[in-house]
């Protein structure tokens, strides 16, 4: 499986990251404790949209350790493993 297959399958984040003002496109979490949502980045304040800290803070409520990753619908990484591997794409 391509790297870009499996990111298509989540959310991503819409935000600008600073300086460059490029489309960040990382992963998006949920904070269990305030329902804010976010990219994770490895330094404080790298994206308009980022949620949380490198360490797993919240950027809203300051809670650590409730981020839970978002995806679409029902979609569960586990069931498709279950059914088999993915299709190849050659
Ligand atoms: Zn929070
Ligand atoms: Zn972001």
């Amino acid at each position: 499986m391509r790297y870009d297959d499996l990111k298509a399958n989540l959310t991503l984040c819409t935000g600008a990251r600073k300086g460059g003002g490029e489309p960040c496109r990382g992963t998006l979490y949920k904070c269990k404790q305030c329902g804010g949502i976010g990219c994770r980045q490895s330094r404080d304040d790298l994206c308009s949209d980022q949620g949380f800290s490198v360490t797993g803070r919240c950027l809203k409520c300051e809670a650590t350790g409730q981020m839970e990753i978002i995806a679409p619908g029902d979609y569960s990484p586990q069931q498709a493993w279950l059914n088999g591997p993915q299709p190849a794409s050659n």
